[in-house]
């Protein structure tokens, strides 16, 4: 795992993620990105933004036509309106310096308890609003693993997650890590992957299987 890390840094080099200017935005992002691309999301961010309503106050008062209104660019946007007022809703009585305080596997059960986040969602949160050291599994990661030989069978999220943290525990890598694994699967492990200009040709089993 750390020379598929190291690897990938030195080829993409620092991603930076999560791209957002408060744990709020960040939370709202991780909702909005659910079945639709970054683009999408950072539109839907950005109406947001122009029209003063990233806050839980703001969009707990929001009228629901309004936000769905303002969240269209996601895609989803009956169900995502839905899903940011329950958000906000649960902010508006957990306020973060609270939540901040609790163990990891607390924090991620009262998450998981928001309708609208499921675990990647809940573990996006956890990473980069909360800094705990988890991995965020996602269906990239199970396509890249499944490809380098380092995860044999279907996608079970919480395994892929154990099998990442058993060997990274800074949050900083793990952030490092997730985003690194997702512009890999975007930019070379695609459904068709490149293997030829891929950075981990040389360690991968599917490219060698190919040959
Ligand atoms: S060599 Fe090909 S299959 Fe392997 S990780 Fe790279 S793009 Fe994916």
């Amino acid at each position: 795992m750390s020379t598929i890390f190291k690897r990938l840094l030195d080829h993409f080099g620092p991603q930076g993620w999560w791209p957002a200017e408060t744990p709020f935005e960040v939370m709202v992002g991780a909702i909005l990105t659910q079945n639709t691309s970054w683009k999408n999301v950072e539109r839907a961010i950005e109406n947001l933004k122009n029209a003063g309503c990233l806050t839980p106050e703001r969009i707990t008062s929001c009228p629901l036509n309004e936000l769905r209104e303002l969240i269209k660019p996601a895609g989803f946007y009956n169900q995502k309106a839905l899903y940011l007022k329950e958000l906000s809703r649960f902010l508006l009585d957990h306020p973060l310096e609270e939540l901040a305080t609790l163990p990891t596997h607390e924090l991620r059960r009262l998450l998981l308890s928001i309708k609208g986040i499921g675990k990647e969602t809940a573990d996006s949160i956890l990473l980069y609003v909360f800094n705990r050291p988890v991995f965020v599994a996602d269906r990239y990661s199970h396509r890249v693993f499944s490809r380098l030989g380092i995860w044999r069978g279907p996608y079970r999220y919480e395994e892929i997650r154990s099998l990442v943290e058993e060997e990274m525990k800074d949050p900083e890598e793990l952030k490092e890590f997730h985003a690194l694994v997702v512009e890999l699967a975007k930019n070379y492990c695609r459904p068709q992957p490149r293997c030829d200009a891929c950075p981990l040709k040389d360690l991968c089993s599917f490219n060698r299987e190919g040959e």
